[in-house]
């Protein structure tokens, strides 16, 4: 029989224990050992049948249980701890309020379409949500008033099985929101709060649950309320699934949705208004059309007209890009998004043909006939950034086209590097490890990893094999269940108590299956990868896991490559391929693995996370110069796998990096895990664990990514907020300078320039004089910044490594003409050359690119 409605009841907890409810509805314990220990304590069976999910597991213990415990004293004062533990971290002072000052934001709304916070709360689908999730508990150890904004998909992403065949097979398990960590927001006077946002002849209802993720509340829309047609429930149904319709759908109700959703939360709470909104890669950007609305419609609102009402809300929102594959760029129909803001619109009063433009790819090369989420997002928000250094570079050129007149480098947009929140991806006995020698992970010192010189190498190398057991253990209960799901009978899988072994040189692979993360790069030569893994003083074993899209059948196909490989007899002890890769199977993956292996195609790997949450367990790094490891790859911590830039054919580009890999591995990597002292130590091999520890670990912790975003982004965009906020006159004026700026500008002109000064020879040291007459028709000399841009000459005649200084007004002449003058020390030897432009200057731009306008000489 079928139940046709299922719901979850929670136990009334004997009252000497309601604090276990307390630790049990913050998230917080899932990155808090404590107070995981303490459930543990609770029933240790439960526990581990639940998952780890103390709102299921206190589900399940029976009531004589809790009365044994209500009157077991140790038990009481150990849960008396833990709850003042989690009293004194949501409400103490942290690194925010101690180092922030008072430019800094009230609050930070920050949106993602996707958070992956805990397995028992599955709303991601990969690196995008988990890094959402790790800003979140970052934000919330450092205090930074953050506040959370998604959907809550009724059945979260797919849970990925395998086929007899090793085809991927997908399902839909249901989530009860009863049984998930959250509980609905609701009025004071109890009623459940509902967002509404009009569609195209209905309206969509949502409530909103909220997780405490520590100190930071994340909202949750849900769809799945009785006042919607059954069409309109399905909307928040899942992740990443369903019709283009339903996906833009998904995306109103996350930005509209998602600020009434806040406003409703701030009033009902007191809470301040966020002063800086964070979207987190395009999906959430209709926000911006949701704030453009409240400042220009509505009724108790300033009813600013459509441009100051986009200065006051560019001013505070901050843009982060996520991907350098066009086709990773989120984009709908043009007619689409005319047709739901046409008539009855989300944002009644917003002017559609405004709407239209924001997300228009309206430079060279561009599609007229879609809306463009990213460009919509450069667009609504002031400052922008790309998630790696070389991700910043990659996106300066593929949205060149938004601001053309500027050279790549000079695009605003810069780039913040990932993190990963150490207390959620660090193994335990890696932690204790940091503890005894004191290392403090949240520390701001690039030396404060420097205390594991201090651990013992066979310390080290005995907590090494610890995790790599921990690895074999569960990938041998993962895979055996995995059988048995493949139609295999208990009896046929003797073999799999000799999968993995605890002393052989592993090596993780996992991660999500587009094309170009390449996942089966490594069976290019299979013979070459047989020999590898069968290798008799020197074997490796690989661990490799990852979901296709379900829409995408070519990377169905590359895990069946993976699974028949894996499936040999003569490999399969040595190489698995482990299903549904989720917080759950990565925790104690990393820190298993000895190596870490990234071989995508760069430069798409944007940032990549997971080679990082290795690097913290002391796992080496074997890369492709992508992402990160572009960035902090030294030499010494790690691999870098040759990769062949500018072959193009993909064929060959993939047999050289795959050779390449194959040679790294047997001469260098497996080389010096073997290579073992007299008293079986691998000396070399445990150098350069201390090395990845010490000179990566101060880099790749979410502290330092959650310090990066405060101090470049959040702070100067709650400055400018403030600046043209307080009484919308900042940013009428602005919104006037602007079109006025554009307006004049085809009258900008640098008639001449002329320097003096210089020695026939020009020598380092040398000063130059210099004087620019420039023409600004109506414009004034204020509204302007004239620059000498000076630096090496490549070529014939382009400048690089530029610097740029900008002139003095030293003479007004009639018609609109100007001299500027400025001096020149020459600061470097060589092809040396300049030129002078003109920019447009107003001190509330946060680059001078803002406008897209400049002029050269
Ligand atoms: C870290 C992580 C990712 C992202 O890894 P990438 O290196 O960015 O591909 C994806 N899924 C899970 C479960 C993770 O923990």
């Amino acid at each position: 029989m079928r139940a046709i409605r299922r719901f979850t009841v929670r136990p009334a907890l004997p009252e000497p224990l309601a604090a276990l409810g307390d630790l049990a509805s913050n998230l917080r314990w899932s990155w808090h050992q404590e107070t995981q220990d303490v459930f543990a304590t609770v029933d240790a069976e439960a526990w581990k049948r639940s998952g780890k999910d103390p709102v299921k597991m206190l589900g399940e213990v029976s009531p004589a249980r809790l009365t044994e415990l209500a009157g077991d004293k140790k038990f009481r004062k150990r849960l008396e701890l833990a709850a003042a533990d989690l009293d004194q971290y949501l409400t103490g002072d942290r690194w925010f309020q101690q180092n922030a000052g008072d430019d800094a934001p009230a609050a930070i709304a920050y949106f993602s379409p996707e958070f992956g916070i805990t397995s028992v709360l599955p709303q991601y689908s990969g690196g995008l949500g988990i890094l959402a999730g790790d800003h979140l508990k970052t934000a919330s150890d450092m205090g930074i008033p953050i506040i959370g904004v998604c959907l809550l998909y009724r059945h979260g992403y797919f849970r990925q099985a395998l086929s007899f065949e090793g085809w991927q097979q997908e399902t839909y398990p249901v989530l009860d929101p009863d049984g998930l960590p959250i509980s609905l927001l609701r009025e004071v006077d109890d009623t459940p709060v509902k967002v509404a946002i009009d569609v195209p002849g209905d309206t969509l209802v949502a409530r909103v649950w909220v997780a405490s993720v520590g100190r930071v509340p994340l909202l949750l829309l849900d769809s799945d309320v009785e006042e919607n047609s059954l069409a309109l429930r399905e909307v928040t149904d899942r992740l990443y699934g369903g019709t283009t319709e339903h996906r833009l759908l998904q995306e109103l109700l996350l930005g509209v949705g998602g600020v009434r959703a806040i406003r409703a939360y701030s009033r009902i709470n007191g809470s301040p208004a966020p002063e800086v909104f964070h979207t987190n890669e395009g999906h959430a950007g209709f926000l911006g059309l949701e704030r453009i609305r409240e400042l220009s419609v509505e009724e108790s609102g300033p009813r600013l007209d459509f441009d100051t009402a986009l200065e006051v809300s560019r001013a505070g929102t901050v843009f982060t890009t996520h991907t350098p594959v066009p086709a990773g760029i989120d984009r709908f129909p043009r007619d689409l998004v005319a047709q739901y803001f046409g008539s009855t619109s989300p944002t009644p009063g917003v002017p559609v043909d405004r709407i239209l433009a924001l997300g228009e790819e309206s430079y060279a090369g561009g599609d007229r006939g879609v809306f463009n989420m990213a460009v919509m997002g450069f667009r609504l928000a002031q400052r922008a950034n790309g998630v790696s250094l070389l991700h910043g570079h990659v996106s300066r050129g593929m949205f060149n086209g938004l601001w053309p007149a500027f050279d790549e480098d000079e695009v605003p947009i810069t780039s913040i590097t990932n993190g990963v929140h150490a207390p959620t991806w660090v193994a335990p006995e890696v932690l204790t490890l940091a503890d005894e020698v004191g290392a403090d992970l949240d520390s701001e010192a690039a030396d404060a990893f420097d205390v594991v010189d201090k651990i013992p190498g066979k310390k080290l190398w005995d907590t090494k094999r610890v995790l790599r057991q921990r690895l074999v253990d569960d990938a041998r209960a993962r895979l055996r269940a995995s059988w048995l799901k493949r139609g295999a009978a208990t009896a046929e899988l003797g073999w799999i108590d000799n999968v993995l072994d605890p002393d052989v040189l592993t090596i993780g692979f996992a991660r999500r299956v587009p094309s170009y993360k390449r996942l089966t790069l490594m069976l290019r030569d299979p013979e070459r990868l047989k020999a590898l893994l069968l290798h008799p003083e020197r074997p490796i074993q690989l661990v490799i896991a990852g979901k296709a899209h379900p829409a995408d059948e070519g990377g169905k196909k590359l895990i069946q490559e993976i699974v028949r490989f894996s499936d040999d007899p003569e490999v399969r002890h040595r190489i698995v391929f482990l299903p549904n890769y989720d917080i759950a199977m990565a925790q104690p993956l990393y820190p298993g693995c000895d190596v870490w292996l990234n071989n995508p195609l760069r430069p798409y790997e944007a940032c990549g996370t997971s080679g990082m949450k290795a690097a913290l367990n002391g796992g080496l790094n074997l890369s492709i110069l992508d992402g990160w490891w572009d960035e902090w790859y030294d030499g010494d911590n790690g691999w870098a796998i040759p990769s062949a830039d500018g072959v193009d054919d993909p064929d060959r580009r993939d047999d050289i990096e795959a050779h390449a890999l194959y040679d790294l591995i047997e001469s260098e990597v497996a080389a010096r895990f073997y290579d073992l002292d007299p008293s079986g130590l691998p000396v070399r091999w445990l150098e350069m664990v201390r090395h990845t520890l010490k000179s990566l670990g101060p880099k790749v912790v979410s502290s330092r990514m959650l310090r990066d975003y405060t101090e470049r982004l959040y702070v100067p965009a709650a400055q400018t907020s403030r600046l043209v906020n307080h009484d919308y006159k900042g940013a009428a004026a602005l919104a006037d300078w602007k079109q006025r700026v554009r307006a004049g500008w085809p009258a900008v002109r640098v008639d001449h320039v002329e320097s003096a000064g210089l020695e026939d020879v020009p020598e380092m040291g040398g000063v130059m004089e210099l004087r620019a007459f420039v023409s600004l028709g109506d414009l004034a000399p204020d509204d302007v910044d004239v620059q000498v841009v000076h630096g090496r000459v490549r070529g014939e005649d382009d400048l690089v490594d530029q610097v740029a200084q900008s002139l003095t007004l030293t003479e007004n002449f009639e018609a609109g003409r100007y001299r500027f003058d400025g001096r020149l020390t020459l600061s470097r030897t060589g092809p040396f050359g300049y030129t002078v432009r003109v920019l447009p200057r107003n001190e509330l731009l946060a680059t001078p690119a803002e406008l897209g306008v400049v002029t050269l000489a």
